[in-house]
């Protein structure tokens, strides 16, 4: 972790400003040893549970959003693995994931849209006699390396049955990774959109033949993993604030301990909720935890730049407050962002109010 420590201080801001390190995010993830956290021990991690990649991403946001959101997109592809009924397809990715030595994508944006009813499916795939034959297109994906990556993402069968959740990979046939977006943060991130023509998808590496049902089952490690984000960031933030406030005459103090105190009390509510489960019966809290979260960031994203006054200006003197302003800037809008989970939670409590009425 100290090796990792050390390269993310060295290169938080070219991570973010450009995407030279891109292909050596995951290696370094991967020495030290941090994809392996949260992942059981018969499956060859380190044991625990996703409270410990929540915190080990959270490690890394606090350091390098860009870094800690490549972590997300492997972890994310981890964890589909791990909870996927299809143990085979498992077994035979799982090592190379966390090794690092493959690279895992989360292509659900799109799927996680679909399930909130925003969004059609944007893949559809015919019956063939082993798997399906799918067409279409995601427009982000992030951790697509340029040596080769699998990633996961929904596909609409086109005999009608339910969407299923499907792995392919870089060198298929009819994939068609484009170029780098062209980003104003996060630019290390491997970030781009894939075409997918006529690609053959075996029945082996089918995920999840369900996704309404797999979806809200993944949804709270998905969603916990990407809180990491938040957690990470919003630390580093207030932790600049407090540094620069005391002893000084800006009075901020107080407010910083205050916000401080807010963010682990979210962080407690966010992990045991993660780990008893209730976040899967009990969507609309979490949805509450994530906007909370966000807010966090923003809140003591304003706690440093008034703690840092003019010198937040000043590029020799920002000390990384303007990167933490680009990638702070990612948090609302992640899927799923703080609208779509404000007009979920509003038809919550519309159908709540109804059925009372
Ligand atoms: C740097 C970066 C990396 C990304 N990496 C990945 C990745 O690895 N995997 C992945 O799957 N996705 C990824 N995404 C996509 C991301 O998660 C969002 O899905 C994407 O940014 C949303 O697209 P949009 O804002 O263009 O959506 P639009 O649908 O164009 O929405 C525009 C705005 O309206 C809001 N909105 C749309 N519909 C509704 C609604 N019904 N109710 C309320 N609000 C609504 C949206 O939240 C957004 O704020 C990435 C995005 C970025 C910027």
């Amino acid at each position: 972790m100290g090796q990792l420590t050390d390269w993310l201080a060295a290169h938080a801001e070219q991570l973010d400003a450009s995407n030279d390190l891109a292909e050596s995010v995951l290696p370094v993830l991967a020495g030290a040893q941090v994809l392996a956290a949260g992942v059981p021990q018969e499956h060859g991690g380190a044991g625990g549970d996703v409270r410990d990649a929540i915190a080990a991403i959270a490690n890394v946001a606090e350091q390098s959003v860009t870094a800690a959101f490549v972590f997300w997109g492997q972890r994310c592809f981890i964890e589909f693995m791990l909870q996927s009924p299809n143990r085979a397809l498992a077994e035979r990715r799982l090592p190379g994931l966390l090794a690092g030595t493959h690279a895992g994508a989360s292509g659900l944006s799109n799927a996680m849209k679909f399930l909130s009813g925003i969004e059609q499916l944007q893949i559809s795939g015919a019956r063939q006699s082993d798997g399906l034959l799918v067409d279409g297109s995601l427009a982000w994906v992030t951790n697509l390396r340029k040596g080769g990556f699998a990633a996961a993402a929904a596909v609409a069968p086109t005999d009608g049955a339910p969407p299923v959740i499907v792995a392919f990979d870089s060198h298929a046939p009819g994939v068609q990774r484009n170029d780098d977006l062209d980003l104003i943060a996060l630019r290390g991130s491997n970030t781009a959109s894939v075409r997918l023509t006529q690609v053959a998808i075996a029945s082996a590496d089918i995920i999840s033949d369900n996704a309404p049902v797999w979806l809200p089952q993944v949804r709270p490690a998905f969603l916990g993993m990407q809180c990491g984000l938040s957690i990470g960031l919003a630390r580093a933030s207030l932790a600049r604030a407090e540094a620069i406030s005391v002893g000084s005459r800006n009075q901020l103090t107080p407010r910083v301990a205050a916000l401080q105190t807010a963010l682990e009390q979210a962080v407690d509510t966010l992990l045991s909720g993660v780990h008893d489960g209730r976040f899967q019966s009990q969507a609309p809290a979490m949805f509450r935890l994530r906007i909370q979260l966000a807010e966090l960031v923003q809140q003591a994203l304003m706690l440093e730049l008034q703690a840092m006054g003019g010198r937040a200006y000043l590029s020799a003197e920002q000390q990384g407050f303007a990167r933490r302003w680009r990638e702070s800037s990612f948090i609302p809008i992640v899927t799923p962002s703080l609208t779509q989970l404000q007009s979920a939670l509003a038809q919550f409590d519309a159908a709540k109010a109804a059925a009372a009425a």
